[in-house]
């Protein structure tokens, strides 16, 4: 019996096939690559977020400090002395420095997997993604504005399962340095967050120890939060939100936006 090879023509045939079915399920892998991420993501700011709950508890209800300085008393994590350009391994030995760091000890779960500022040309590599908001130990209340009495200890925290406390910032400046933070009275955002899942979405860490994602909804404000990493030298913080969806974020931000008393 005579056998036969493919003909030039079927193997194009199977080539093209195989090509058409990759175009197909490229999309598909993408997406489950992305709620991969977003799922780590989550595990973090929950690993985050347990260790923010357990130094509280074993420091008299104190809070940990919100505002990472370059030195100086009790923050979460410390900024490197050598700031945005700081080497790499710099930046992960300072946020060792923190306080948390002994009820985390593992610093992957300091920065987002989907923290893109690393591809931006207009960012230094920033490794740590998360920020305290800045009504928890994470502003001055006598500079800068903030507008607020801060949170000092956990029980001056107005019902903790409504206020979030770690969120993915994109401060561009090239790395998160102080808190995040908003001004309540004035009504106006001043620190992007970022919105690397699926555009548009957040990781929040609430205050009882609880995670999720939050989708914003205004487009001015997604394109604000871009422009914090694609346009940083157009970006202006201080931004009064739009009347659109962007005023129903505000409100969620607001009203989840913790501190002691207004200023
Ligand atoms: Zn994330």
């Amino acid at each position: 019996m005579k056998r036969r090879g493919f003909t030039l023509i079927e193997l194009l045939v199977v080539v093209a096939i195989i090509a058409i079915l990759m175009a197909i399920l490229m999309p598909a892998l993408r997406i489950a690559r992305e709620q991969g991420r977003s799922i780590a993501c989550r595990s973090n700011v929950k690993t985050l977020i347990l260790a923010w709950i357990m130094y509280k508890d074993e420091n008299d209800g104190n809070l940990v400090g919100g505002h990472p300085p370059a030195t100086g008393d009790s923050p979460w994590v410390l900024n490197p002395p050598g700031g945005a350009s700081a080497p790499i391994e710099e930046k992960k030995e300072y946020i060792k420095k923190g306080q948390l760091w002994p009820f985390v000890k593992k610093i992957e779960a300091y920065r987002c997997p989907s923290d893109k500022r690393n591809k931006s040309t207009q960012h230094q590599y920033a490794f740590r993604t998360y920020s305290i908001a800045g009504g928890l130990m994470g502003v001055n209340p006598d500079s800068g504005g903030w507008e607020i009495m801060p949170c000092v200890k956990y029980s001056d925290i107005k019902n903790p399962a409504t206020k979030y406390v770690f969120l993915a910032e994109c401060d561009p400046r090239g790395f998160n340095r102080g808190s995040w933070v908003m001004r309540p009275k004035s009504r106006q955002w001043v620190d992007p967050f970022a919105t690397w899942h699926r555009r548009n979405s957040s990781t929040l860490g609430w205050a009882d120890g609880r995670v999720d994602n939050h989708r914003w909804l205004g487009p001015g404000l997604i394109e604000w939060n871009e422009q914090a990493l694609y346009n940083v030298a157009s970006f202006d913080f201080y931004r009064t939100p739009a009347a659109d969806d962007e005023l129903k974020d505000f409100e969620f931000a607001l009203k989840g936006y913790a501190y002691k008393s207004l200023l």
